[in-house]
């Protein structure tokens, strides 16, 4: 027996991997797509979200993006089970915060059927908006707390360290350390949070500005006048 491989089922396929493996990157082996939302390919995954996770004959199913395959598994990537969880877990992040300018995610609610009405009685996460940089605008009314940005900012890209979690339980959301403005932080504007936000929550400046009415002259004007 080979120790450095394992062999499972996914979706009735049969696949040896190496060790290690996470179900997810061995059902893209496959061509068996698994949706995500706080997993990126170069980022550390955490398993946040948890809308890839799938039945693999546990009592509770696996985050795919998190969970290493082993030796006879058998997975179903997309059941009843499964889609019914997606489907909840749509529904609770769609009562929680604005999803609008997350198309991608929009898309997924339509594709499981999720009902965006479901909790319409739920408590909404709401936060205050920051513009305080000439680069880019914060809104974490529509953050979905992925992580992606702190990883990206700390050990996984830019050891910045700019970004961090403050609060707790329903009212985490991310922040600078002591919730100081940016100019005042770490951040050297590099840009790359804004670049793997996967909702409308970063923004670069210049385009809040444009989607205001802008032209882009009063853009430009606007932007270097702020920078000084
Ligand atoms: S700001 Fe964007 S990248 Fe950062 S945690 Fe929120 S949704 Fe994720």
């Amino acid at each position: 027996m080979d120790e450095t491989t394992v062999t499972l089922t996914i979706d009735g396929q049969e696949i040896t991997v190496p060790h290690g493996t996470t179900i997810l990157d061995a059902a893209a082996q496959l061509g068996v797509e698994i949706p995500v939302i706080c997993y990126h390919p170069h980022l550390t995954a955490n398993g946040l979200c948890r809308v890839c996770s799938v039945d693999s004959g546990g009592r509770v199913q696996a985050a795919a993006c998190v969970t290493a395959c082993s030796d006879g598994m058998v997975v179903q990537t997309d059941n009843e089970k499964v889609r019914r969880g997606r489907r909840v877990i749509l529904e609770m992040l769609h009562s929680t915060i604005s999803l609008d300018e997350s198309p991608e995610i929009l898309a997924m609610m339509e594709a499981y059927g999720a009902d965006p009405h479901r909790f319409d009685e739920g408590e909404r996460r709401t936060a205050p908006v920051y513009d305080d940089n000439p680069f880019y605008i914060r809104d974490y009314n529509q953050c979905i707390n992925c992580w992606r940005c702190v990883q990206v900012c700390a050990e996984d890209a830019q050891y910045t360290f700019a970004l961090t979690f403050d609060g707790r339980g329903f009212h985490t959301q991310i922040s600078t350390f002591a919730n100081k403005p940016m100019p005042d932080t770490t951040c050297v504007f590099c840009g790359q949070c804004v670049g793997v936000c996967p909702t409308g929550a970063l923004k670069p400046k210049r385009q809040a500005l444009l989607e205001e009415g802008m032209n882009p002259d009063e853009v430009f004007f606007a932007t270097r006048r702020r920078r000084r």
